[in-house]
């Protein structure tokens, strides 16, 4: 046998050893993101989110969702405060006088309704943490598969409950994943404000990478000045994920998108415009 054909013989057969699992026809990833409002509300003193400064200055706290369409299906990132809050006129009155005072001027049903998405097609969703300003609505997704750190699960919620319903479908985390494997859509583990709170960047085709942080801060000037307010777990796990963001957005040339910073949420598109 001549020596080119027992190479294309040899070649063939390394060819047909290898399985075909996946034919990869089209580009994943993600396509699109729409920034929901997922409330709105006043704090009488902001002083316990900038420890030593602001004693006694009121400020308006926004609470943000964020709906991405995938090539696979959507993932909803953060669900807000509950749509049930929509109803109430003077919003949901804490028990603390110096916390916010959630409202709902939107629902997420009814924004979800306005881009022709049923809860039902949601896919895959994802929380920055269990607090109830971000958890308000993970029920009305009960289908879609919930990432969560398994150190935010598995922390006691007040009276030793749960914080997420047991039989809610969840894939437990230890650290960062990429959720669709693709480098699109990835969960940054970065506690401190809770034991599990978590980040999401996410790269869009045309906007560029854009890191959505959750609680890990809740002010641009917080960050800038590495702020660390008085109820988060840990002060040093705060710092060290401040620092996690702060790297990401240099390596990735990500936009830091603040959850709660209602003057940064003032100048962005609201859904249904979109960033794609
Ligand atoms: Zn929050």
């Amino acid at each position: 046998m001549k020596r080119s054909i027992r190479l294309a013989l040899a070649a063939m057969a390394l060819v047909l050893s290898v399985p075909v699992v996946y034919v990869q026809s089209e580009k994943t990833g993600v396509e699109r993101l729409y920034i929901l409002n997922c409330g709105e509300g006043p704090t009488s003193d902001v002083s316990r989110w900038t420890p030593g400064m602001n004693e006694g200055k009121a400020v308006v706290f926004v609470d943000t969702c964020y709906l991405i369409k995938h090539t696979q299906g959507w993932f909803l990132w953060d669900t807000g405060v509950p749509d049930a809050v929509a109803s109430m006129p003077n919003g949901l009155i804490p028990s603390d006088p110096k916390a916010t005072v959630w409202h709902r001027p939107k629902t997420l049903a009814a924004q979800l309704d306005q881009l022709g998405v049923k809860p039902s097609e949601i896919k895959w969703m994802g929380v920055s943490h269990s607090h109830p300003d971000h958890t308000g609505n993970v029920e009305m997704f009960p289908q879609a598969i919930l990432h969560v750190q398994k150190a935010e699960y598995d922390w006691p919620g007040a009276n030793n409950e749960p914080r997420f319903k047991p039989s809610h479908p969840v894939v437990l985390l230890t650290g960062d994943r990429d959720v669709f494997g693709d480098g699109s859509l990835t969960i940054l583990s970065t506690p401190g404000h809770t034991p599990g709170h978590q980040s999401l960047l996410v790269k869009l085709p045309k906007t560029g990478a854009v890191l959505l942080s959750g609680d890990a801060v809740h002010f641009r000037s917080n960050f800038d000045g590495r702020v660390i307010p008085s109820m988060n777990v840990s002060k040093e796990q705060t710092t060290a994920s401040m620092q996690k963001i702060a790297d990401t957005i240099e390596k990735e040339k990500a936009r830091l998108w603040i959850n709660h910073d209602k003057a940064q949420r003032d100048g962005q598109k609201m859904s249904p415009e979109f960033y794609d």
